[in-house]
């Protein structure tokens, strides 16, 4: 009898200030943390623990019973204990029938069982209806009100109404529910606070590969060569000239690999004539985290301002200038002023400071609290158009600082090109195949696949 109107109790919609009865068990970190949260939201917190006694932790509003008593008080109960202490749920099967079990745990690892915990949880009382949600918020956060109502709270669960129920208290501490649908994902919700960075992997490991591969590129051209040939010790190259030589090359080429898989997708879908067909896997991945790619190249960028900002302070390019200075006038004679050389020097300062700041533009453009306030033509032109001016912006200044030089021998160390044009082959490669993928040849089929036409189409009429 108890059993079931405390079920209608909780399932009548709430018309007063006071929520209904909702009860915990496990008064741990968790427990306790929820317990206060939602007592301060207006609910009656009940909490079921393997002893009734009470302690200065426990919320002084709440109380505190045995799992039989606190389960009958309630409609939805939420299991605040580890996974490996469940057991004890199958003696309470009875008294659970008909009730809204709430699966809040965590694991330690990544697919640590073969079936969620919330999945165990369904089997171990089958006659509940399970929810999982509440993992992804931290005993601290819930506590020191660090949470606020952009933080989302992924629920899941095969009974709608019971998923519903979850989703009202949830919205009631001020949280946000997402709903992620079924039962069977709660796998995946489970995982999901044990991720680390999964979108920033791919990014930052292709940097320090790239990294890598540059610093010893360069250590053997300009620091190794000098060495062997004219006995030239430019070994402290490593501290400022390196980094700033591999900075604005990982720069570049990251920022082409933002825009290069948009023209692989497009040949693809040309190819194919039709916008249905999925993308391979590897290039589904990529597209995934160009915004982290995007940030990483701003970063690189942004490390490349900083240390071409202390090259006048360098002692090694003061000796440099004076050296000339002196040459010029032991020789009595000063060098005219090369126009074409000013020309392209200036050229290439301004074509670098107008790709940084497009650059700079593009990074604040990606963060949600900003890109949530633009619609999507907006965001479209921010991300595609100026992006690509941006990246024709940098490949200009990388084209202009190497002016003459592709062509001199003296460029060829070890038949080793320098590091800077070998940063421009993917950039060119991009605007060029862009630029072609403009033709109305291409750029017409291309926009007609885009809005559904199928060259052969999948279901005829
Ligand atoms: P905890 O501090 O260790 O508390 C767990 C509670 O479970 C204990 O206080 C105890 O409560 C109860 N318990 C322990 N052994 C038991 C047994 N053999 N039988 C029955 N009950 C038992 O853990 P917690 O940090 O609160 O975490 C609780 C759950 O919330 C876990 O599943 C965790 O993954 C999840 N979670 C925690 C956080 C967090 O930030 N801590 C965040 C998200 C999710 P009684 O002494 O009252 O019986």
């Amino acid at each position: 009898m108890n059993k079931n109107s405390s079920n209608i109790m909780a399932l009548a919609p709430n018309t007063s200030n006071k929520r209904e009865t909702v009860c915990i068990f496990g008064t741990g970190d968790f427990g306790r943390a929820l317990g206060h949260k939602m007592i301060q939201s207006g609910y009656s917190v009940v909490f079921g623990s393997r002893s009734a006694q009470t302690s200065g932790l426990i919320p002084k509003d709440a109380e505190v019973l045995s799992h039989t008593e606190a389960a009958q008080k309630a409609a939805i109960i939420i299991i605040a204990i580890q996974r490996q202490h469940y057991n004890f749920l199958t003696q309470l099967a009875e008294i659970l029938h008909g009730k809204v079990l709430v699966d809040v745990s965590n694991n330690l690892k990544i697919n640590q069982y073969p079936e969620s915990n919330a999945e165990y949880l369904a089997q171990l009382v089958p006659g509940a209806k399970v929810v999982k949600a509440f993992n992804t918020v931290s005993a601290w956060a819930l506590q020191s009100g660090t949470l606020d109502a952009s933080r989302q709270v992924l629920v899941c669960g095969d009974d709608k109404e019971a998923k519903q129920m979850v989703m009202d208290i949830v919205r009631a501490l001020g949280l946000t529910p997402l709903d992620k649908g079924s039962l069977l994902a709660a796998q995946e919700i489970e995982n999901y606070p044990l991720q680390l960075f999964p979108m920033w992997k791919f990014p930052i490991l292709l940097s320090l590969g790239l990294v890598t591969f540059f610093f010893f590129y360069c250590l053997i051209r300009d620091v190794i060569y000098p060495y062997v040939y004219e006995k030239k010790d430019f070994s402290f190259f490593i501290a400022i000239s390196i980094p700033n030589r591999i900075c604005p090359i990982l720069a570049l080429i990251l920022l082409a690999l933002v825009y290069l898989p948009g023209v692989l997708a497009a040949i693809i879908q040309l190819y194919r004539g039709t916008k249905y067909r999925r993308f391979p896997d590897w290039l589904d991945k990529w597209m995934l985290c160009r915004k982290q790619l995007g940030l990483v190249a701003l970063a690189f960028a942004s490390l490349h301002v900083l240390y071409t900002l202390v090259i006048p302070i360098r002692s090694y390019v003061r000796w440099r200038i004076s050296s000339q200075t002196i040459s010029q006038a032991l020789n009595n004679g000063t060098e005219p002023l090369n126009t074409t050389n000013a020309w392209l020097s200036d050229s290439y300062l301004s074509l670098g400071i107008l790709g940084f700041f497009l650059f700079v533009l593009l990074g604040i453009t990606s963060l949600p609290s900003v890109s949530n306030n633009v619609n999507w033509r907006e965001f479209r032109f921010v991300q595609s158009k100026l992006g690509y001016l941006t990246l024709i912006l940098c490949t200009a200044h990388a084209l202009v600082y190497g002016r003459n030089r592709f062509l001199n021998p003296s460029s060829y160390r070890w038949y080793l090109p320098n590091a800077y044009m070998l940063s421009l082959i993917v950039p060119c490669i991009v605007l060029v195949v862009k630029f072609v993928l403009t033709f109305p040849c291409l750029d017409k089929p291309l926009t007609q696949i885009r809005q559904g036409w199928e060259r052969k189409p999948q279901y005829s009429e």
